[in-house]
């Protein structure tokens, strides 16, 4: 028996219960990991809000960690007992030890540590397909990074800046706007108080930037339509602040010919060979200083209701850890 976190009930971080469950043997193209380390993603408030419902409860939630092999299914040879790995969109992350398919596992490089791994795995890979494939960001871009100061926000900055980009963050303070420029950010908004189309368009010459990231959603969507140049590309990757209204499909036509996407990490790694591909160019792009992996925020895996409520409440900045 180990300890997971547990929902039985879709609700408020109050539903996150500390039980003990079975995670038994590993069955054909499975591996069993002892997880050092669980990493604190949105998504999670999503499947524990039920924003995102889950079939079967009660469900152990969570979709990024990071450990060790203990034990191979009969036919896995890619791996050996003892290998250090990590993985990203596996839902089952909090708790001591899973179960896992060996296929969605990425043999960790021995110099990354696996605290920051498991917690910013998911947000580089986020990071990774969002500026090197949905839209491919090149030297001398100006673009738009809506809640710069978050996880997937702070690896969006700094590797934005790494590929010659000129980065614009909005962030929810003045600690916040410290941290994004830290990390990269050439020019902060503080969108709780500032009109952040205004200063895009000031800060473009009246332009508009050819991309915009939000993944804040329902307070910011619309309004970011608007800092769009013609024919710009609005990705629409989350919804911190709940999800948009429906989106009239004219006001594409009206604002510039504008195009929308809403993008899943769970499409751009669901082959293994992109998974692969994409957590390679993330390794890279940290070993070779482009991108910094920030954990600034450590809990014990037992105390994720309080994690939870620190996210949901803005009070985190970059990447949050949960120790098991
Ligand atoms: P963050 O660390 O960015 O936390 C969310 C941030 O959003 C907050 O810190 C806050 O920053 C901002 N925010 C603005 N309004 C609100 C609000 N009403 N309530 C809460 N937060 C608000 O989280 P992650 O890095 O884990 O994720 C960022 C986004 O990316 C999420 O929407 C997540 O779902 C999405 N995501 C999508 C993926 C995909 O493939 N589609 C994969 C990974 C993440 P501030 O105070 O500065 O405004």
């Amino acid at each position: 028996m180990v300890h997971a976190i547990r929902i039985h009930e879709h609700g408020g971080p109050e539903v996150l219960r500390w039980d003990e469950i079975e995670v038994g043997e590993p069955g054909p193209g499975q591996v069993r990991i002892r997880q050092t380390a669980v990493g604190l993603n949105y998504i999670d408030t999503y499947h524990r809000s039920g924003a995102y419902k889950l079939p079967d409860l009660p469900a152990v939630i969570g979709m990024a960690g990071s450990g060790v092999v203990e034990a191979l299914g009969p036919d896995v040879t890619t791996l050996k007992v003892g290998d250090r790995v990590g993985y990203a969109m596996s839902i089952g992350a909090y708790a001591e030890s899973r179960l896992i398919a060996a296929d969605r596992l990425v043999p960790l490089p021995s110099w990354l540590d696996e605290q920051a791994t498991a917690a910013t795995l998911l947000q580089g890979l986020t990071a990774q397909y969002l500026l090197r494939s949905t839209y491919v960001v090149q030297p001398g871009d100006t673009i738009l990074v809506q809640a710069a100061a978050g996880g997937v926000g702070l690896l969006l900055c700094s590797w934005a800046r790494h590929l010659g980009a000129t980065v614009i963050g909005t962030v929810g303070s003045e600690e916040k706007a410290e941290l994004a420029k830290a990390h990269g950010c050439h020019h902060t908004i503080d969108y709780t108080r500032e009109d952040f189309v205004a200063r895009v368009k000031e800060l473009t010459d009246g332009k508009g930037v050819p991309v915009v990231y939000d993944g804040v959603g329902k307070t910011t969507f619309i309004k970011g339509l608007d800092c769009l140049r013609p024919r710009g590309l609005m990705v629409l990757f989350g919804a911190a602040s709940g999800a948009p209204a429906p989106l009239d499909l004219g006001l594409l036509a009206a604002k510039g010919s504008l195009y929308v996407t809403r993008p899943t990490l769970a499409t751009y790694t669901a082959k293994r060979e992109d998974l692969m591909a994409s957590a390679a160019d993330l390794f890279d792009a940290v070993k070779n200083g482009g991108v910094t992996f920030t954990v600034n925020q450590r809990f014990a895996l037992k105390d994720t209701a309080d994690a939870h409520r620190a996210l949901e409440s803005r009070a985190t900045t970059g990447s949050t850890v949960l120790v098991p």
